[in-house]
């Protein structure tokens, strides 16, 4: 009843205003402090949480009271890399040849469901060939139910690197893609792709500055952009405001990346300590995306599910990344929370907390890397990452308190974002 209550609301500027919602949480996690708050009330009007006190408010008006209060409650989640256009599959190699561009629309608007009713109310899409862009607007608009999008529509790669939409195909196939299809081979046409990617409506620019595992290429590791590429790329896509993420597994990829000026490096699977040394000394974050090398290990040993040249850069990829990580924050690295979803199923984002925390970060800080820095690297820093007077009303609740039993975030039963209710499972048990 309160769910379409809100939605009725939507479509009433009037009603809206006079709308509220009272969330009656038993416990709220401060994401900033990592602290748990017993017992507030948090006031919601016009998509934005404008009280936060103490006890639990009654309303006097006709405002909406949901009863949170034998859970915990948290600010909506953020991905840094995820692929809402598609999903892991075997045939997934054939489906850029059997897809159209529609299909491959109505499938992403499932997987954008299924990734907010998972707690994730933001997500940047890191790659994919600009229905991403589509999407993220038909969201906003209320046309699909999704998660606030910050695209990056196609990525940037090298002829033959990573991301360069015609590997694997055959020759007459593979034409020679350029700047706009995101292929580029100089600094002049790294301008080009990346103001491309402007007039397309891009948040972020996503370049691939090594080898991957899953194109259909020899090398996972090997640097494919020149310093001066990347140098090129990094100061276009300043003058636009816009930050860039760089792929990287090998080692001298990702120094050139990181002394290129980009500002995540994702994966990072073969990061040294230098370089570990390097991400520090120039403020570069790390997302690491363990689930996502674990899962490409585990289906590598299915006959048939990857073509043969991405079996064994699959077996030895995938296994490394949470010793990676590992180091990686006990050197202090700085990490943002991602996980390649795509890769494995959209949904299961949450599972990255708990191979976080394995790998020896504690809870509160997991949740903090995909709450408050994220907002941070976003532009969001005073809107989303946490729940405070005049933040986004983007707000999720679970069974258990996360910071001491982490795997609860596996099972979010309550969503709302920008004061919309979703998902609102009372009564589902852990
Ligand atoms: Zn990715």
């Amino acid at each position: 009843m309160k769910k379409m209550l809100l939605y009725t609301a939507l479509f009433s500027a009037a009603l809206l205003q006079a709308q509220k919602t009272y969330l009656h949480c038993g416990k709220i996690l401060d994401t900033e402090s990592g602290e748990i708050l017993n017992e507030k009330n948090l006031v919601i009007s016009d998509g934005k949480i404008i009280e936060v006190a103490a006890g639990y408010v009654t309303p006097a008006d006709s405002g909406d009271v949901i009863d949170l209060s034998g859970k915990t409650v948290l600010p909506g989640l953020v991905d840094m890399h995820v692929h809402l256009e598609h999903e892991t599959n075997p045939k997934r190699y054939l489906a850029r040849y059997t897809e159209n561009e529609a299909d491959v629309a109505f499938e992403s608007t499932v997987y954008a469901r299924k990734t907010l009713m998972a707690g994730f109310t933001t997500v940047r899409d890191l790659g994919g060939s600009g229905i991403n862009t589509a999407l993220r607007d038909a969201i906003k608009k209320g046309y699909v139910v999704g998660p606030r999008i910050f695209s990056a529509g196609k990525s940037i790669a090298t002829t033959g690197g990573h991301a360069d939409p015609t590997n694997g195909s055959r020759k007459d196939l593979m034409g020679d893609p350029g700047p706009k299809d995101g292929v580029i081979n100089s600094p002049e046409e790294a301008r080009k792709a990346v103001r491309q990617r402007y007039k397309n409506g891009a948040d972020v620019i996503k370049i691939t500055a090594t080898g991957g595992v899953l194109s259909v290429a020899k090398s996972g590791h090997n640097p494919q952009f020149f310093l001066d590429e990347i140098k090129a790329i990094t100061e276009t896509a300043a003058d636009y405001g816009m930050l860039v993420a760089a792929h990287a597994h090998g080692d001298e990829g990702m120094q050139r990346a990181i002394r290129g000026g980009v500002k995540t490096i994702e994966h990072g699977t073969f990061m040294s300590e230098e370089t570990m040394e390097m991400m520090k000394e120039y403020d570069a974050y790390y997302v690491p995306t363990i689930i996502a090398g674990k899962e490409v290990a585990e289906k590598a040993e299915i006959a048939g599910y990857f073509p043969d040249l991405v079996v064994p850069k699959a077996r030895e990829v995938g296994p490394k990344i949470q010793g990676t990580f590992a180091k990686a924050y006990k050197k202090g690295v700085k990490i943002a929370f991602g996980t390649d979803a795509g890769v494995y199923k959209h949904g299961d984002n949450a599972k990255e907390f708990q191979y976080m925390v394995e790998a020896g970060m504690p809870e509160a800080e997991a949740i903090r890397s995909a709450t408050v820095t994220p907002a941070m690297l976003l532009g969001m820093k005073d809107q989303i990452g946490q729940l405070k007077k005049g933040y986004i009303a983007d707000i999720i609740a679970v069974n258990d308190d996360p910071v001491k039993n982490i795997k609860t975030l596996r099972n979010v039963v309550f969503v709302m974002k920008e004061g919309v209710v979703y998902k609102n499972e009372h009564t589902k048990p852990e």
